[in-house]
């Protein structure tokens, strides 16, 4: 965007639901009103000022003297496809042109080669195609000969866009991205194992991303792990909860290393880490009925660590019934995983030293025989460490 530009915008254009024109009207509805919601928490929150929200033929406009500033903020929110800082009029011919042409003066530069769009709903008496026509020739008379401008329909190097609905019209040059998916809140709530590594914070964001408000659960593994390890976790918290305004800000912290202790000591060293995770599934499961959520998600991906094999995970899924474990990283190489992590601002933080934890062993089952799990389990009392993890449970509000 050009930095002249940024005062000149009295609006925001706001596109949202590719997939939503699947689903029935009330559907949409409900979804719109979430996606409204959200947007009015973000403005507040980052003190955006505007005067009003307004929704017309499956667009929101948002009516602010601060555009550019809340074009950043709506891009990241969920649901939101994409947004661009624009001027408003009527929906008549003179006005749409007299407002683009005051928009292309302060956007062409020489040589350029530009191309008018536009779209419309409602009764006009002129089409989209006339639109393109007047605005374009109106420009070329005002200023083409003097910059040296062309029309060029197939790679322009500026466009203009013009939205007409019924009434009103909007007059655009940026289309900035947006996040996508679904508006937060139109799921139900999932809880979220947060390790503060790199892919748990991604799996629980993809989630977020289709909907789901997480509630954020960290084991704590000291004296396995350190201070450093949970100061992680809080931290990257932090970050997803910047994705979900208007929602809990809480973190679940289970004191998990009294648990881990007796496994070391009850069981094959081999098995550490299997028992230990279907320990924390259980402890997940009890934390899903007490907050109302309707699954659990994990961090894994097959076969990235040695408790991730297809066999291993398998192992993990028995030791829960009621609530399925969502794993949206399953068949991501960690490549792909660390560049969503860069993008949502998580990678920095996960990034970062932390005590791993020194119960891993050296040599950790790769494939192991489910039925030889639950007989090691056979030792631990699972009822009480399960009841004594969910006493000691701290929320820390953030
Ligand atoms: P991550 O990068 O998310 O830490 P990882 O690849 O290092 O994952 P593991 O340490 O085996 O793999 O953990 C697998 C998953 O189990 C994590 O992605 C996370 O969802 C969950 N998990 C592991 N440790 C913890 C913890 N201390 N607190 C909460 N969840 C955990
Ligand atoms: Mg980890």
């Amino acid at each position: 965007m050009e930095a002249g530009l940024t005062h000149t915008f009295d609006s925001v254009i706001i596109r949202f639901g590719g997939e939503l024109w699947l689903k029935r009207p009330w559907t949409r509805r409900l979804y719109e009103r979430r996606l409204v919601r959200n947007i009015k928490n973000v403005l507040k929150r980052y003190e955006v000022p505007y005067s009003e929200i307004v929704r017309r033929h499956g667009r929101l406009f948002l009516r602010t003297e601060s555009a550019v500033e809340a074009v950043r903020r709506l891009a990241r929110i969920f649901g939101v496809s994409s947004v661009s800082p624009s001027l408003e009029t009527s929906s008549k011919l003179e006005n749409i042109v007299d407002k683009s042409v005051f928009l292309a003066e302060r956007a062409l530069k020489e040589g350029d080669r530009f191309a008018v769009r536009c779209r419309r709903v409602g009764d006009q008496s002129y089409s989209s195609a006339d639109v393109c026509r007047v605005v374009g020739q109106r420009i070329l008379d005002e200023f083409g000969e003097k910059l040296g401008l062309k029309v060029d329909l197939d790679r322009p190097n500026v466009k203009l866009g013009v939205e007409v609905r019924n009434d009103e019209a909007f007059v655009y040059l940026d289309v900035v991205d947006g996040v996508g998916g679904m508006p937060l809140g139109t799921q139900p709530r999932v809880v979220g194992l947060l390790s503060g590594g790199i892919d748990s914070a991604v799996a629980c964001w993809l989630v977020m991303k289709r909907g789901c408000p997480v509630v954020p659960v960290y084991f704590d593994n000291m004296p396995f792990t350190d201070e450093t390890t949970t100061e992680r976790a809080l931290n990257v918290a932090e970050v997803l909860f910047d994705w979900a305004v208007g929602f809990p800000r809480k973190v679940y912290v289970v004191q998990h290393g009294e648990n881990l202790n007796k496994i070391i000591e009850d069981s094959s060293r081999r098995f550490t880490c299997l028992l230990c995770k279907r320990m924390m599934y259980r402890i997940a499961e009890r934390l899903a009925e007490m907050t109302r959520a309707e699954g659990i998600v994990t961090g894994e991906a097959i076969g990235e660590q040695a408790s991730q094999t297809i066999t291993n995970l398998r192992v993990l899924n028995n030791a829960v019934k009621k609530y399925p474990i969502h794993r949206p990283l399953l068949g991501f190489d960690k490549a792909e995983t660390e560049t969503i992590a860069r993008k949502i601002g998580t990678y920095k933080i996960s990034s970062r030293k932390a005590k791993g934890c020194t119960a891993v062993p050296s040599k950790p089952a790769t494939k192991a025989k489910l039925e030889k799990v639950i007989k090691a389990e056979e030792k631990l009392n699972i009822k009480e460490m399960v009841e004594s993890a969910i006493k000691s449970l701290k929320v820390v509000k953030m």
